[in-house]
């Protein structure tokens, strides 16, 4: 049996108790098959700052680069608010994005049946939705220099950020686009503005050599990406994967997720490069929400994103992509038997806490497994 290693790294406020979910999971597969799991855990963020002085430990870095995949909760929290900037909690995560060099951010938008009534779109318009939004993340005008602001001899401010990619930076997040499509519908299309940034015409040159040489057999087209926000919430099921720049990347990701529910609902991934020897990428799963204060302790918080984060690492480090999809069964399920925590509650559903809701996904899990 394969045996994978998983570092934990739970976090602050609901982060471990959303990750408590997981490792009922986790234990689910070492009891059943068909891999096993060992897991080791560390402190990260305001945990870690409480023990050790820092948002990230070097050993905890150590245990990260050897791990087949990082399972992250979340950090901050009130309690930290006043540290020195450079060793909040969320430099934690930036450290553990940067040094593993998770390049490629991947955000899945998939609509349940049972939660299409919740969106701000029709019906018909959401239900079955599933594209995933493949966002560049360790490059572009977040990154970019110059970035400064400047006071003029008139006496006003001039601010500079700079948009700046390279042709190995596009061509390594365009393969990750059409590695992703030829495992889903086989369409990518690719956001930029090229009709008014010279960034926008190297991506759209280098996606289409890519498309050319690596994935001919996907269909590719590119996208304004003015065109592509709109066209998300006019027609989002002509989308299968959308690969775009940082700063695009972030807009179109939170637009396209958030069409299909609560933030407690949201999965996503950041892969690094094959390692050359293995081929095996360096990976971070983690839900996008952030640490809920306002309901951590309690036993409220959705687990439904972090639960769903560990499919995405059965999906795209380990290749239990069959167990990925129970995963994704037992939630559409367990939702479709009217289980709601509070953030997705609807009338006449069923309010349940984070516990209860894992072990109702484990429990179909069981029964789907057979
Ligand atoms: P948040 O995502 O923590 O919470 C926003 C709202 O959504 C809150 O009302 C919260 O109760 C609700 N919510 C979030 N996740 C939920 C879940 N799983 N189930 C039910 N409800 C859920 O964002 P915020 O309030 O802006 O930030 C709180 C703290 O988290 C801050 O310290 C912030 O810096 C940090 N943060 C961390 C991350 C991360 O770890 N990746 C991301 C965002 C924010």
């Amino acid at each position: 049996m394969a045996t994978h290693n998983l570092l934990m790294l739970p976090g602050d406020g609901i982060g471990p108790e959303v990750m408590a979910e997981v490792e009922r999971l986790i234990a689910f597969f070492n009891k059943r098959g068909p891999a096993k799991f060992e897991t080791s855990s560390d402190l990260v963020g305001g945990a870690a700052i409480d023990k050790h002085g820092v948002p990230v430990t070097d050993e905890a870095m150590a245990k990260a680069g050897q791990a087949d995949a990082v399972l992250f909760g979340s950090v901050g929290g009130p309690k930290w608010d006043k540290v020195a900037y450079d060793i909040r909690p969320e430099a934690g995560l930036l450290r553990l994005r940067k040094d593993l060099d998770l390049f490629a951010n991947l955000r899945p938008a998939i609509c349940y049946p049972a939660l299409a009534e919740a969106s701000s779109l029709k019906r018909e318009l959401i239900e079955g939705l599933d594209i995933m939004i493949l966002r560049e993340l360790t490059g572009g005008v977040y990154f970019g220099e110059p970035k400064e602001m400047v006071t003029l001899e008139n006496g006003q401010q001039r601010a500079v950020d700079t948009q700046l990619y390279t042709t190995h930076e596009v061509e390594r997040i365009a393969k990750v686009a059409f590695d992703l499509a030829r495992v889903r519908r086989k369409k990518v299309h690719m956001a930029a503005k090229w009709n008014v940034m010279r960034t926008g015409v190297l991506w759209q040159q280098v996606t289409a050599a890519v498309h050319k040489s690596y994935a001919p057999e996907i269909a590719y087209e590119p996208i304004l990406a003015d065109n592509c926000a709109m066209q998300l919430v006019k027609n989002p099921k002509q989308f299968d994967v959308v690969v775009c720049d940082n700063l695009f990347g972030d807009i179109l990701s939170d637009e396209a997720a958030m069409m299909t529910g609560s933030l407690g609902m949201l999965p996503s991934a950041s892969l690094g490069a094959p390692d050359a020897k293995t081929g095996k990428r360096k990976a971070l799963y983690e839900p996008v929400h952030g640490s809920a204060p306002d309901i951590a302790g309690q036993g409220l918080a959705n687990p439904i994103a972090t639960i769903g984060s560990f499919g995405m690492a059965l999906r795209y480090s380990l290749g239990m992509v069959k167990e990925a999809e129970l995963i994704d069964k037992a939630i559409a399920n367990v939702l479709g038997q009217g289980l709601r925590t509070g953030d997705i509650m609807q009338p006449n559903m069923r309010k349940v806490g984070t516990t209860e809701m894992g072990r109702a996904i484990e429990t179909e899990l069981a029964r789907l497994a057979g």
